[in-house]
């Protein structure tokens, strides 16, 4: 139902911020374009859309694990496009590394790979979410001390690591880089009495957020995950070896065999006779792996905690089409992520599902951008509709999330100006109302819609004719994790603002 407490003033304020920001998108510098395999930048969403913290890839005991992390990153690149890194090591005392900006193919090639010996091998793929995009920032991230070397790569955010560093600076230490994840390793080197092995569960212990970490401490891998379990990790084997990665799907593609998921809080330290100790940060307070991974991050051929992506998301279109059924002659998604969602709501609903967008695959780092004229005539660079699917059309749009709103104006315009003949909007996820802390770059509170728009305020300001955000209650039972049991399980904070772990108070972002 329509808000009769909205005025036409705070309607024509969030339509001017619609197009302020729709501006910005198009002035923006084009040097970050995807050619992965999901979003582009732009017309497609990126801009709009939350980006995808990192990538993390690991293997203990394979003659090939420069090779072996190279194909699995590529299979996480969707994770980080920014840079790429991996670090090696043969016995523990010799570390090879070699990192840098662009995606895994371009940052790699044989010789590369053949210069990283050694059976250990942890890498990185990397958005930026903490630190600056810079390669001093690049992971994996390498350090030699007096008493050897680390390497860590991480997938995550830690939460207190201002606090942290602040405290370590004063006590003297220096920082490389601006990456959050140097603080765990200074609190590792600073540990006196104990090998450096031994002080990376004291060092975890102090922090706080939500993570994935693999570390090299000389000849020993340790892996470890959040005692919320807030971002995913995955254990695998390859010919007798282990592989670590933060989605499943980059084992199908080295051929691995899936193990298992690592516990929340939980550590696993392997040495170089191939055993494995197993060991806990800190028992499990309250499981809360990140919804968002389920809705839109993870890959869809990925398993997470055992529930495959493509399934949760399908089961979250059927959910949208029980609670917002809407009369209509097509259903369509919003390529790549919510094709599956369209697919769910098509089958529940009865309606067909078609492809009314087309996502350009071909759009490089390179390209000329068209000129403001070019755009305001219709030049489409990265999704366009599918005119004789949608011309004279009543249209199901399906999307997996609204973040500032911009994206949803322009796709919703772009249909009607295809000739569809009603535009109704449908969300696979609650409104995206609040900043994450846990590795996932958010705009600021004030540049989510959602934060301070009521649902029929958005529908007024993307244009559609009707809209409706799946319920939160609907995505749990969906995803299936733990059905009957809300915010056990799952974090939900950018919905609901209940967080797992203590956050910045005054933080009206992550600082992303
Ligand atoms: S706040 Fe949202 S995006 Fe961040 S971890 Fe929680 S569910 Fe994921």
């Amino acid at each position: 139902m329509p808000d009769e407490r909205m005025t036409g003033q705070r309607i024509a304020a969030a339509e001017q911020k619609l197009a302020t920001l729709a501006l910005a998108e198009q002035e923006r510098d084009d040097s970050h374009f995807w050619t992965g395999e999901y979003y582009n930048e732009g017309m497609d969403g990126s801009f709009d859309k939350l980006k995808e913290e990192c990538g993390v890839f690991g293997v203990f005991g394979h003659e090939e694990a420069a090779a072996l992390s190279f194909y699995g990153l590529h299979a996480l690149q969707h994770r980080g496009e920014e840079s790429a890194g991996i670090c090696t090591t043969v016995d523990g005392s010799d570390f090879f590394i070699h990192k840098g900006m662009g995606l895994v193919k371009e940052v790699f090639d044989n010789d590369r790979i053949a210069s990283l010996k050694g059976s250990t091998a942890i890498g990185h793929v990397r958005y930026s979410t903490s630190g600056a995009s810079l390669i001093a920032n690049a992971q994996p991230l390498h350090f030699q001390f007096r008493h050897g070397h680390i390497a860590i790569a991480t997938n995550g955010n830690i939460v207190n690591a201002e606090e942290i560093r602040e405290e370590l600076e004063e006590a003297g230490s220096i920082f490389q880089t601006t990456s959050d994840t140097e603080v765990l390793v200074h609190l590792i080197a600073r540990a006196r009495g104990i090998p450096m092995e031994d002080a990376v569960k004291p060092a975890l212990q102090k922090v706080s957020g939500g993570y994935a970490f693999l570390i090299m401490v000389n000849d020993k891998l340790v892996v470890a995950r959040d005692p919320h379990g807030l971002r995913p990790l995955a254990m695998g084997t390859i010919d007798g070896a282990y592989v670590f990665a933060s989605e499943t799907c980059a084992f199908e593609t080295i051929g691995a065999e899936y193990l298992r998921d690592i516990e929340p809080g939980e550590m696993l330290v392997f040495d170089k006779d191939g055993g494995m100790q197993t060991d806990r940060i800190a028992p499990i307070e309250r499981r809360a792996i990140c919804a968002m991974e389920y809705i839109y991050f993870s890959r869809p051929d990925s398993d997470l905690d055992g529930i495959n992506l493509h399934a949760a998301r399908k089961r979250m279109g059927v959910q949208l089409a029980k609670e917002s059924f809407v009369d209509a002659d097509v259903v369509t998604g919003v390529p790549d992520s919510s094709i599956s969602a369209a697919i769910g709501f098509a089958e529940q609903t009865g309606i067909p599902y078609e492809l009314g967008m087309i996502k350009n695959r071909y759009t490089g780092r390179t390209f000329i951008q068209p000129s403001q004229e070019l755009r305001e005539r219709g030049v489409k660079m990265k999704l366009s509709a599918v005119r004789k699917v949608v011309e004279g059309k009543r249209v199901v749009m399906i999307d997996d999330s609204i973040v500032r709103g911009t994206t949803s104006l322009r796709i919703v315009k772009m249909l009607r100006d295809a000739g569809a003949k009603e535009v109704h909007v449908r969300i696979s996820s609650p409104p995206y109302a609040n900043p994450c802390f846990y590795g996932i770059d958010t705009p600021s509170r004030g540049d989510l819609i959602a934060s301070s728009h009521t649902v029929e305020e958005i529908r007024r300001a993307i244009d559609a004719d009707s809209l409706h955000f799946l319920s939160k209650d609907g995505l749990l039972s969906a995803i299936g994790r733990v059905p009957g049991e809300y915010n056990r399980g799952m974090c939900t904070g950018c919905f609901d603002n209940d967080y797992p772990t203590r956050v910045p108070a005054d933080a009206d972002s992550c600082g992303c």
